[in-house]
């Protein structure tokens, strides 16, 4: 697949000073970028097999990632040699560590006597008239981190000293005596490190010297110009958007950049939420003024859905049906746009991908692993790309989720929209579990409009990180009115999650569950029971299909 970046084109690392992060493999490494940013440092990751002289940029600092790996393994990942030379600090964390300290000599890394995972106790060592080292400025009381090592350092590397101990670890934390080389046995970038963000600011700005300039603020400029100057005077762009923050966001940034040149195509595929349809229609043009096509495609949807109950044969369906109309759509501007004298041909399709996307695609996996390449849910992006001839445009690549949500602040979005739960593509049909009817989507959609706007009253919708009604497809008996009634179940689920990969169920008083049951079997016709699901994620999913 293409992609939107090329060499002549002005990315945020030529921008922003960077601090590089090579990535050995540690669940992690992402964090060190993510906090590097939230302390407006700009901050990559690359793959640790990435070598200096294929960047075409400068790092103003190195971090070594841990890994999983045990640097005197056969086929153990190493570090180009060069970035030692460039003469930019370089923190290894620790399997970074310990490749630092192994690359001066194999003698200096052994597999340990007791792994150490979990607290402990970090003191940093008084050296230089009773200071700390730099890297620990404002560390100076003892500080729990957070260790997950069985392999340490046997010895100190030659020309390095230690700048901090715990218990077990003589080498917690080690410095070169005359270049900006450090080392840590333990992690600075998880929370359970106390104050390891001020360990990274002290690595990023005081010794890089890296600048706090990545704000979005900045961003929005900078992309604005880069789109411009990418899409050039007269070309178009086309993209679809959901009314979910991503592709509103990525839309928004579209129309500040080339106005009506960006056409938006919003498909109703019958299974959106109530009124949802309607509300994104309203939103997107009078309140944010993007150029919109509503393509109402819902009947096309539900007569195709009628008798599917199988949940990869829904998502199957949707997806496939999505491109459909949406390439039809696609082509009616295609034409208008052959037929304008105003503006030329279209030639881009935006795609909201954002960076854990990207980091996913270029995580180290191992010597073994071929390295994923970025696939797209749904085939829409190939089939404009490779069918259509379009060239992507992706400009939220290089951000994390919170930060699209500070990108669609300073855009104006509105918080409630900014903040709004994730909502799948095939929407209401995987919610309809089993057999897809309109009698049921629709009960879905009312019983989720029911549990959401008393969410939503008490308060609570900020905390939580998605949640929804869905209806089960078995039955039950109730008795409503003093007769027997044989009903549908509602089962409502809530998680609380911060990055979508676990989650557990939200704790919601009884009384509000309560309240909501009542409300939902006095006001949807045909349900006479409501349940709440319990399961966290692992084992179960945030949806239920
Ligand atoms: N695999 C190495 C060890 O066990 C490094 C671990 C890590 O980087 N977290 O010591």
């Amino acid at each position: 697949m293409s992609s939107t970046r090329s060499a002549s084109e002005v990315e945020p690392h030529k921008i922003f000073d960077t601090i590089l992060t090579l990535d050995f493999g540690s669940q992690y490494t992402h964090l060190i970028t993510r906090r590097l940013r939230e302390l407006n440092v700009y901050s990559e990751m690359l793959p640790c097999t990435q070598k200096l002289a294929d960047l075409d940029w400068t790092p103003k600092g190195i971090i070594l990632s841990g890994g999983p790996y045990s640097v005197y393994e056969d086929g153990a990942p190493h570090v180009d040699p060069a970035y030692f030379e460039l003469g930019v600090p370089i923190l290894g964390i620790c399997y970074g560590l310990q490749e630092i300290a192994y690359r001066i000599s194999k003698d200096n890394v052994i597999a340990g006597t007791a792994r150490e995972y979990g607290h402990a106790d970090l003191k940093a060592k008084k050296i230089d008239h009773g200071h700390v080292d730099r890297l620990f400025e404002g560390l100076e009381n003892d500080m729990k981190v957070w260790m997950s090592h069985g392999d340490k350092l046997a010895a100190l590397p030659a020309g390095f000293h230690t700048i901090a101990t715990t218990q077990n670890s003589e080498y917690a934390a080690i410095a070169h005596e005359s270049q900006h080389i450090y080392g840590l046995q333990f992690h600075p970038e998880v929370t359970h490190t106390e104050n390891g963000i001020q360990l990274l600011k002290n690595f990023a700005v005081g010794i890089c010297g890296a600048s706090t300039n990545w704000t979005m603020a900045k961003f929005v400029d900078q992309e604005i110009a880069r789109i411009r100057t990418l899409v050039g005077e007269k070309g178009q762009v086309l993209g679809a958007v959901s009314g979910g923050v991503d592709s509103t966001v990525a839309a928004k940034l579209m129309h500040e950049a080339i106005g009506d040149r960006f056409h938006a195509v919003l498909v109703n595929n019958g299974v959106m939420r109530l009124n949802e349809c309607e509300q994104v229609r309203k939103t997107l043009t009078e309140n944010l003024g993007i150029n919109l096509i509503v393509a109402d495609a819902s009947e096309q949807f539900l007569d195709g859905l009628a008798g599917l109950d199988e949940p990869e044969a829904k998502r199957k369906f949707i997806g496939g049906k999505f491109i459909d109309v949406f390439e039809a759509e696609a082509k009616k501007i295609e034409d208008a746009a052959a037929n304008s004298d105003k503006a030329g041909k279209i030639e881009f399709f935006l795609q909201g991908t954002l960076y854990p996307d990207v980091i996913e695609s270029i995580s180290f996996k191992g010597p073994s692993a071929t390295i994923k390449t970025h696939h797209n849910v749904g085939g829409l992006p190939k089939r404009m790309t490779e069918g259509q001839g379009l060239k992507l445009i992706e400009p939220l690549r290089e951000l994390f989720k919170d930060e699209v949500r500070q990108l669609g602040r300073e855009l104006g979005i509105s918080h409630e929209l900014v903040m709004r739960h994730p909502f799948p593509g095939p929407g209401i049909a995987i919610r309809v579990l089993g057999e897809v009817t309109r009698e049921r989507v629709e009960m879905a959609r009312q019983a989720d409009n029911i549990f959401i706007s008393m969410i939503r009253e008490a308060g609570l919708y900020d905390n939580i990180g998605q949640a929804f009604a869905a209806i089960d497809p078995s039955r039950a008996v109730g008795v409503m009115g003093d007769k027997r009634m044989y009903g549908n179940i509602v089962i409502l689920r809530a998680v609380q999650t911060t990055d979508f990969m676990t989650a557990i169920a939200y704790p919601f008083e009884n009384e509000f569950l309560s309240r909501v049951s009542t409300r939902i079997i006095n006001e949807v016709h045909g349900v006479c029971r409501v349940v709440y699901d319990y399961t966290s994620k692992p084992p179960g999913t945030i949806e239920l299909e």
